[in-house]
């Protein structure tokens, strides 16, 4: 290939899911290696093969010494000792000494010896029912594939993200987001996935442009190339030329302006022209997003998913968790975080949480569901809730929910937890309220019966779209299918609201639908005066809500009653957006 061939631009399209623009090198992510082949030696070689291995097991010490320290200092003491772990079966003696057996009694390479033997362990690992041990899989698996690329000399260019990269990967599942170094991460470029995926929210959570269904990207793209990631239009652009970097200069100094104009005013209230104030908070998944909160204009944090902290350290105790839910608490009191309990299943299940393989994940042991068929794990994330409460108001919410008995039964189990904090002499919590989410069609059909449980609902639209219509939320076959304007969502999310109107309790809606300024009219029209996104869309969503007028949402939600098409109704609200707020569409 010659030289222009190798420097020229090219350019793929996918789905733009996270906006932002990012110039970068890229890292692509691996899935897996491939078994290596049984190269047989001779008796002469085993000393120099030896010693590769044994070269390979120094550099794959080093490599983890370095993430560890890197880790320590970022205060994930949790992610440092997983590392620990690693270093002791790199040094695990009996495997060392089997490898060096059979690399002298087979006369076969040790690339072979090493991998097979380390599949043997695996997969004795793999199906064993206890979680502790299956996660030791996963940490068996990350060491064998550190060796073996050390083994075939293919050093990781950007191994430790010395500088910021741009993640190309197949797929990204939100616990292989919550491994990367996000202090580098410029943004992602993935394979599969949709708008709805948690990698996608997750990247529109820490503010990162993202773009998915980029088919074949991973093996186009080699770690180290140079892309421009277009999150805006779902492009990912291989050595942008002069021309092109200049264009994206100027549109970005043109989003600046938009930007600045908004941050201005983020931290006034989001209320509408005849008077409606709408709570505009903030959706988050991890820790450290507090200070950017803080800083966006939220009012308050609108859902905490838990269960991204949890995937950091599944093992992790009641101190640590109630020392991480505090550091969020201190960090928005006066406001309230609102905490939703572990919602592990769907998406946001892998090996290192342990579940069994389900047919139908989102339609199987998800949510609420596993919190209360594992008591104990549910109990500690309570009482860690509980703890951090004492620093300030906390809402604690229960996902997944499809009748009113699991809201009884979670709340049981609170209140139980609550006596024992008490009884062992912990400070009492300032102010708990209790919520469940909506987002099962049982639930809102239920709302009244639920409403008579709980101080507040949060509408998860994401869910509530894919059980309402039968679409799954990640399958890109029927993305086209998902549709947040179809009348039957529109009429669960009514239902909802008048029964929390009926009962007095507050409603929110956390869902993606939130941030979406084209909905907008649809949701202020149902009657929602508080709304939960991520903290890059505060500043927008406030700004479209400065513009709506309440009565005329009402107005357009009447007029629509009678439209059985998604597509018309959503046409319908975006007109009204486009002539209110045409700047957010430049
Ligand atoms: C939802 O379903 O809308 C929601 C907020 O929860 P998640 O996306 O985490 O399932
Ligand atoms: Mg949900």
């Amino acid at each position: 290939m010659t030289q222009e061939a190798l420097t020229e631009e090219k350019i793929w399209q996918g789905t733009a899911v996270s906006s932002g623009v990012a110039h970068a090198v890229v890292h692509v992510l691996k899935e897996d290696f491939d078994e290596p082949d049984a190269e047989p030696i001779t008796a002469e070689q085993v000393e120099s093969e030896m010693e590769r291995w044994r070269a390979a097991l120094d550099a794959t010490h080093r490599e983890i010494e370095q993430l560890k320290e890197m880790v320590s200092t970022e205060a994930r003491s949790a992610e440092a000792d997983i590392f620990d772990t690693h270093l002791l079966i790199l040094e695990d003696v009996s495997i060392r000494k089997q490898v060096e057996k059979s690399v002298r009694e087979k006369l076969i390479c040790v690339d072979a010896i090493y991998y097979r033997l380390m599949c043997k362990h695996m997969d004795a690992l793999r199906g064993l029912a206890d979680s502790y041990l299956r996660e030791r899989f996963l940490d068996i698996k990350d060491i064998t594939q550190r060796v073996m690329r050390h083994l075939r000399g293919e050093l990781l260019q950007h191994p430790m993200f010395d500088d910021p990269v741009i993640i190309v990967a197949h797929d990204l599942t939100p616990s292989d987001t919550v491994q990367l170094d996000r202090s580098k991460v410029l943004g992602f470029a993935i394979e599969m996935g949709s708008g709805n995926s948690h990698a996608a929210i997750i990247a529109r959570s820490l503010g990162l442009p993202a773009v998915v269904r980029m088919h074949g990207i991973a093996e186009d793209l080699h770690s180290g190339d140079p892309v421009l990631l277009d999150g805006n239009e779902g492009l990912v652009i291989l050595n942008p030329t002069p021309a092109t970097l200049s264009k994206y200069r100027s549109r970005e100094q043109q989003a600046e302006k938009l930007e600045d104009a908004l941050h201005a005013t983020r931290h006034q209230p989001a209320v509408t022209t005849d008077g409606f104030k709408v709570q505009v908070c903030a959706n988050a998944e991890f820790v450290e997003e507090m200070g950017d909160i803080r800083d966006s204009g939220a009012a308050h944090v609108g859902l905490f998913r838990t269960e991204f902290l949890y995937m950091e350290d599944p093992a992790g105790t009641e101190d640590w968790l109630a020392e991480s839910y505090t550091r969020a608490v201190k960090a928005i009191a006066p406001g309230h975080v609102t905490f939703r309990t572990l919602d592990i299943g769907g998406d946001k299940v892998d090996d290192q949480i342990g579940a069994e393989e389900e047919p139908n994940p989102f339609l199987g042991w998800r949510g609420i569901r596993v919190s209360l068929g594992r008591k104990q794990m549910f109990r500690r994330q309570l009482r860690a809730l509980l703890r951090a409460a004492a620093h300030g108001p906390i809402g604690i919410m229960f996902p997944m929910v499809c009748d009113v008995g699991e809201v009884r039964a979670a709340k049981e189990l609170l209140a139980e937890c609550a006596q024992e904090l008490s009884e062992e002499g912990y400070p009492p919590p300032k102010q708990v309220d209790i919520g469940a989410m909506i987002e099962i069609p049982s639930a809102a059909l239920t709302a009244d019966l639920i409403a008579a449980e709980v101080d507040f609902f949060s509408l998860g639209t994401n869910d509530l779209v894919q059980y309402t219509l039968a679409v799954d939320r990640l399958n890109e076959r029927v993305a086209d299918l998902y549709s947040p304007t179809h009348p039957a969502v529109l009429r669960l999310i009514g239902l909802t609201v008048e029964a929390a109107r009926r009962a007095g309790i507050r409603v929110c809606i956390c869902g993606e639908m939130a941030a979406d300024v084209e909905v907008l009219p649809l949701l202020l029209g149902l009657g929602l005066d508080e709304l939960s996104v991520s903290a890059g869309q505060i500043s927008r969503v406030k700004h479209a809500i400065r513009r709506l007028n309440a009565a005329e949402c009402a107005k357009i939600v009447e007029d629509c009653r009678h439209l059985g098409c998604p597509k018309m109704i959503l046409e319908r609200s975006r007109a009204i957006a486009q002539r209110l707020y045409p700047d957010l569409f430049e």
